[in-house]
Order: structure tokens, then sequence, then C-alpha cells
């Protein structure tokens, strides 16, 4: 049996760095078929996460979002119109979800009909027969410069078999999602940092996403570090105005969002009715205001990771990276850890 490391088992060594500025890094992400990022951050697609405010906030700075698809075709298509019609002051890069199965043909004709950039097929198990019919129709009836995403998968075999089915890029991890319970109701899954480990050992011409279970600027570059071309995150998005859904006040004056996993209870009955198997959970969350404090704050983390690590871009970083364990002690010293202790 073999181990697998996560996102807090490891830490990067830092190196000699001759960066005089953080503003020298280049943090640009080239993910292939037109998807050029300058943050690499896409915002997942989920109805707590991804409607216009959020594609349009994430393309300003750079990063990108994929619409969620549990709406009509005829909501999904106008989220795309308005994406681009707020953004007004620039081309806005925006993505669409769609599955594979029921409607997903007549989703993807619709959205390209309205513009959108590029499609995300957005299965659970995505190394799955179902995907490869999806790819193979997508490719043969859009061509080959639509930039495809695709997933989840866990595995090299798996980030091989979309490559090979047509996707150009991957969401890789299963079962690591902040609001994610796929492990425990399936017994499976690998390690996120282990997935983008195993995952970017492809020779596909394929880009990696690290999906899930990233929860601040640390784990985005040791992410990218890994081989990730670009992060996907929801619940460090989540909480903010430009997520959907109203905020709601607590009898003390808290205030909070939800934020809830697409295979929870809650959000199947919300979009079907009616729910099965769930892998998910809802919850609320404190209200954080507006996204551009988050953004930025991760930017100059992304920005002063690669400093240490003495790299100007990010295949720099993946050269130069060198990781190492850290014990739960560890661990506990890495944290900021001065209100634990005893005076
Ligand atoms: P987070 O950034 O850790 O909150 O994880 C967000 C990611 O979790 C999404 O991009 C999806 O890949 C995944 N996800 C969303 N909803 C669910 C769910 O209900 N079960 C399992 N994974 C989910």
């Amino acid at each position: 049996m073999s181990e697998a490391v996560s996102y807090d088992d490891v830490l990067l060594v830092p190196h000699y760095s001759n960066i005089r500025s953080r503003s020298e890094i280049d943090i640009s992400a080239d993910m292939g078929n037109g998807l050029h990022l300058q943050l690499p951050i896409i915002a997942s697609p989920m109805d707590t996460i991804s409607e216009a405010p959020m594609a349009c906030a994430m393309a300003k700075f750079g990063g990108t979002a994929v619409l969620h698809r549990y709406n009509s075709i005829e909501s999904q298509c106008r989220l795309v119109r308005l994406t681009k019609d707020i953004s007004a002051h620039g081309p806005v890069i925006v993505g669409a979800a769609i599955g594979t199965s029921d409607d997903f043909k007549e989703r993807a004709s619709a959205l390209v009909e309205v513009g959108v950039n590029f499609l995300c097929v957005d299965v659970a198990h995505g190394h799955h027969v179902l995907m490869k019919e999806a790819l193979d129709y997508l490719r043969k009836t859009f061509g080959d410069d639509l930039h495809i995403m695709a997933g989840n998968v866990a595995t090299l075999e798996g980030v091989n078999a979309l490559a090979d089915w047509g996707a150009t890029s991957a969401r890789c991890n299963i079962g690591g999602g902040s609001i994610c319970s796929t492990r425990v109701q399936t017994g499976h899954g690998v390690p996120g940092l282990q997935t983008i480990m195993d995952c970017a050992r492809t020779d596909r011409d394929i880009k990696i996403i690290a999906d899930g279970g990233i929860k601040n600027a640390g784990d985005i570059v040791k992410a990218l570090a890994a081989g990730a071309d670009a992060v996907m995150c929801g619940s460090l998005l989540a909480g903010t105005n430009e997520t959907p859904g109203k905020i709601i006040e607590g009898k003390d004056g808290s205030r909070w969002k939800t934020y809830r996993g697409m295979a929870s209870k809650e959000a199947q009955l919300g979009w079907r009715g009616k729910y099965s198997s769930f892998e998910g959970v809802a919850t609320t969350i404190p209200y954080r205001g507006g996204i551009k404090y988050i953004l930025n704050d991760l930017e100059r983390g992304i920005r002063s990771g690669l400093s240490y690590s003495g790299a100007r871009n990010i295949a720099d970083l993946q050269a130069k990276a060198q990781f190492i364990s850290q014990s739960s002690l560890g661990l506990s010293e890495s944290k900021t850890h001065i209100t634990e202790r005893k005076w």
C-alpha cells in the first residue's frame, strides 16, 4: 500500500531568491485553447459560488469562473449573456458547466451559441464511460479549438484517459472538497496534494487543475509547485458579495451566507426536488464582504510563495520546488500558535 500526502503534510523549502520585487513574478497560466489566466484561480461550478457577479469579479482579477449547471438551459445562457454584458470594460472569459447525460447536448450547443468561452464537463467521477462518450460527442460537434475542461479524476490513469478522450484540462481531486463527504460515504478518494503529484506526471497534452480542499494561498502555492497549472476554489471564495444567495442575519447581529456541496441533500432538493445518494453537506459561513480583498490577499500570497522558492513563474516554481514532510507538531508550529500558549 502506498503512502499519500495532503497539503498539510508538507512544506516547501525556501531557496535563494534574486527577485527584488514580487511584481517581477509572473503567475499567469496558459490553460490551452485560448484560456489564458493572469491569476491561476478558477471559481467552482456551484450554485452558491458561480453566477454572473462571481464570473465578472474573477475575470476582472485575471482568473475565471465556471457558471454552474443547476438551472434551466435558458437560465444558464442568461448568466453567460449577463456576464458578458456587465463586463463591458473588456473581454470576459467565462466557462459553463454541463453534465454527461439528459440535456447535456442541447445545453452545450446553447452555451456555445451564446458565446461561452469554454465548457466544463462536470461530474463527480470523471474516469467513466459516460464522460468518454460525452467528450467524444463534444469534440465531434465543436471541433478541436474549444477549451473543454473535464473531471473530476484522482489518478494518472484518469487524467490520461480524459486527455485521450479530448479534454483540454482536467479537474483533479476526488473527495477533498471542504463540503464533500465522498470519502466518508464511499471509501474512495486520494489526498489532494498526492492527486496533483500523481496527475502531473502525465505525458499527455492536458492541463492540471487542483480542485477542492484548498484552504489558503499556501495550499495554492503547494498545488502549483506539485504540478498544477491552476487551482479551482469554492470555500475560499464563499460568503462574499459576489456569491449567489442572500445574507442571513443572526439574532446577535452576525451575518452569514450559505455554502453547499452540489451533491448535498439540500442542493439536490433545491435543483431537482428530490435526492438520491448524497456526498456533500450544506452549511453557513460568515459573510466576508467583497471578493476583491480576498483575491488581492491570495494573489499577494502566491507571489510571495514563488519568491520564497526563488521562482519567477509557475514553471520555474515546479522546477525548483523542494517538498519536505512535516509532523503534526510541525504543523502546529506552522500555524500561528500564540493563542494556544500558556503564559
Ligand atoms: P472547496 O474549495 O474545498 O470548498 O471545494 C470545492 C470543490 O468541491 C468543487 O470545485 C467540486 O470539485 C467539489 N464539490 C462540490 N460539491 C461537492 C459535493 O457535494 N460533494 C463532493 N465534492 C463537491
